[in-house]
Formats: C-alpha cells, sequence, structure tokens
C-alpha cells in the first residue's frame, strides 16, 4: 500500500491541517503509454496555496479528494511507455504522493549531472529556473545598480541575489529573521539584509531601505506584496524595473486576494510612483518559459558545482508532515528550498 495527500476541503483564509487528508492506495494497473514512479522527494512551493482555492488562474484549482500537485523525482518502477524503464530516475508533476502512474511523455530524465538529484527541485529546478528568467529577462540587471529582493534566503531569491551579485549589484535582501538575514549576508553575499518583522509598518521600512541606498534603487524583485511591495515602490528611481515573482504575503487571503490586509496600501501613492518614476512593471510565470530550462541548467549548473551558487535545503522526512511543512511556508518557517523526502 501506498499513501498520498489529497485536498479535503478548501480554506477560507489560511490553510489548515484540516484541509488535507492522508488516503492509502494500491498500486494501479498501468495502461499503455504509461509508467509508475515511486516518489523520492516532492517539492513544496506558495504557488500550492493558489490552487486550493476555487479560483480560476493560470493553472487549474485541484480538485476536492484529488492528490495535491507538486513537482517531483522518483525512480521508474514499471513502464508502459517505450522509452523509459525501470530504475530511471526522472522528474515530473507527481504530486503529494509515494506513487504516481503517470503518462509517460509528462516526465523527463533527470540529468545525471544534476548531485544531489535533490537539486532538481531547487536551485537547478523551477524555483532557480524563476529567479534566473525573471533577472536575466526582466530585471535586465546592470553592474552598479542596486536590487532589493524579498524573501531572499528561498530558492527564487537566493537565486536572484547571487546572480545580482555576480552581475556587479549592489544587493539590499529582505528576510523574516535574524538568522534569515545572517544567512543571506554569509552565505548568499547580500550587502544588507533587513528584517522586515523589525519593522512595524511600511513606512519605517522603507526608511530602512533608504538608509542603504540614499540615491534609490534600480530593481525591485518582487516576491511578498503586502508591506514590502509598500516599503520598496517608493525607493525606486526613475526609469526603474519591477519583476513581479510572487506575492505570498497575500497567498492565504483567498484566491483573489479579496481578504487581503490592504487597509494600509496605498494605491494611490504606488500608482503615482509608477507614472511619475516612468517605472516598468513585468509579471511573468515560469511554465510559460520551460524551453530555456536546458540553457540555464548549463549556465548555472557549473556555478553550482563551483560553489559560486550556493543553495539551502529544508528536507522534511514523511509524507505525513508535508500539510504542517507546507502550513508553515506560509508563514515563513522554511529555512531554504523546502523539500519531502518521501
Ligand atoms: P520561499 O522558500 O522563499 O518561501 C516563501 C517565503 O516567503 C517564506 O520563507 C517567507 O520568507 C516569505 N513569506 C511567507 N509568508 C510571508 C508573509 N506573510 N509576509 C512576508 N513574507 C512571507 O519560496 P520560493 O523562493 O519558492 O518563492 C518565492 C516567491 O516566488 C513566491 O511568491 C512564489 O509564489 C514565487 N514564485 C513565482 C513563480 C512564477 O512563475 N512567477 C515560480 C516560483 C515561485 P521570510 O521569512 O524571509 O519573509
Amino acid at each position: 500500500m501506498f499513501k498520498r495527500i489529497v485536498l479535503a476541503n478548501r480554506p477560507t483564509g489560511d490553510a489548515t491541517q484540516e484541509n488535507f487528508a492522508v488516503e492509502t492506495f494500491e498500486s494501479p494497473e498501468l495502461n499503455d503509454g504509461q509508467v509508475s514512479v515511486r516518489v523520492s522527494h516532492f517539492s513544496l512551493d506558495p504557488y500550492m496555496r493558489g490552487r486550493m482555492d476555487e479560483v480560476r488562474s493560470y493553472a487549474p484549482p485541484v480538485q476536492l479528494g484529488h492528490t495535491m500537485e507538486a513537482g517531483a523525482i522518483g525512480v521508474i518502477e514499471e513502464s508502459r511507455f517505450p522509452g523509459l524503464i525501470k530504475g530511471q530516475l526522472v522528474y515530473g508533476r507527481l504530486g503529494w504522493t509515494q506513487l504516481s502512474v503517470i503518462d509517460g511523455q509528462q516526465v523527463q530524465l533527470v540529468p545525471e549531472s544534476i548531485q544531489p538529484n535533490s537539486l532538481a527541485l531547487g536551485v537547478l529546478g523551477m524555483p532557480g529556473f524563476t529567479g534566473w528568467w525573471g533577472l536575466l529577462q526582466y530585471g535586465l540587471p546592470r553592474e552598479g545598480e542596486t536590487i532589493v529582493i524579498g524573501a531572499v534566503t528561498g530558492p527564487v531569491g537566493s537565486m536572484v541575489a547571487q546572480l545580482a551579485k555576480l552581475r556587479g549589484l549592489r544587493v539590499i535582501g529582505i528576510a523574516g529573521s535574524d538568522q534569515k538575514c545572517d544567512l543571506a549576508l554569509n552565505q548568499f553575499g547580500v550587502d544588507h539584509c533587513l528584517n522586515h518583522r523589525s519593522y512595524s509598518d511600511s513606512l519605517e521600512l522603507e526608511n530602512a531601505i533608504k538608509e542603504y541606498a540614499p540615491d534609490g534603487i534600480d530593481i525591485y524583485f518582487e516576491n511578498v506584496g503586502g508591506k514590502l511591495l509598500e516599503a520598496v515602490v517608493p525607493c525606486i528611481r526613475e526609469h526603474g524595473r519591477i519583476v513581479v515573482c510572487g506575492m505570498i504575503s497575500w497567498y492565504n487571503s483567498g484566491g483573489l486576494g479579496a481578504g487581503a490586509q490592504t487597509d494600509s496600501l496605498n494605491v494611490p501613492r504606488l500608482w503615482r510612483t509608477i507614472l511619475v518614476h516612468k517605472l516598468s512593471v513585468k509579471g511573468f510565470i515560469i511554465s510559460d518559459h520551460w524551453s530555456h530550462y536546458e540553457e540555464f541548467v548549463a549556465d548555472v549548473a557549473p556555478l553550482v558545482a563551483t560553489n559560486a551558487i550556493k543553495y539551502l535545503e529544508d528536507v522534511v522526512e514523511g509524507i505525513e508532515r508535508a500539510p504542517n511543512a507546507f502550513i508553515g511556508l506560509l508563514r515563513g518557517d522554511n529555512l531554504g528550498k523546502l523539500l519531502v523526502k518521501v
């Protein structure tokens, strides 16, 4: 028997343990073209909170009673797909499960150069690719510029920070604890790090950013929204760029953010700053750009191998612990890329 985690009901506000249920199942018979994969690790990512809401987005929601979605790696147990054989290590959207039966066309071999294999879910997987693509395509970083990055110790933020440093930018990170700021400074090499929990409101945080960047900043890599968005945007210089990658502080507010605490969010001030400072604002969804994934691996894998790009994994053991770990991710409990070792 195998275990999987299904969506038991939809959250109203913060995701809770009750939204998830553990089910057991037997390995089903394969149809032609399918493979069964014994999952070794699956990834927990902020976007999964959106899939729990019954809201139309760039991807459909997880249906009630269905396995929670996740990118995962695992070993092929049985194959009825020509070209894949038992024992091969593959990546696919296998879900929060110990065993996945999936169309062989929907998995890809994990390149042997990716060692340890779990990096295919983090620094050399979707989150690392997101940071690389977002910064280089839309941040348009130039030597000597200043960038601010929220959630800077996560797999997206830490990739952006390190690539920016390699390109000669000054990096101001924002993170949710002093421990995370130590990591950002000592492991990921940012120039300054601000603990957003030390500032009671966005104005205090804005003033702290301005102390480090009195002439303004050039790029804001937006992962968080809320207080950070409000604090950073007024610091952006004329012709600056905002890369809208995520807005995690609002994910628990429901699909359209309708329940978000935005009383303090001064939309006229934000909008006016975008106009008067002639800012570029670019949102993106990384799944639109998978055709560039191999370019990313070719560029970044050597940097990881030589330690020029560092990474941090937060590995939780046991599938039953996935819901709790995911709930923690939405509060900032994770230290690095959050993975479940099944
Ligand atoms: P992380 O591992 O960085 O985890 C999320 C982090 O967000 C937490 O550790 C915490 O960091 C911060 N956070 C959580 N809740 C709050 C809150 N209420 N207020 C402020 N900060 C909070 O995640 P990733 O690196 O995987 O993802 C970072 C962002 O990138 C997310 O917004 C995600 O949705 C987005 N993303 C977008 C993609 C795209 O295609 N556009 C693809 C992949 C990711 P801290 O404690 O430091 O505040």
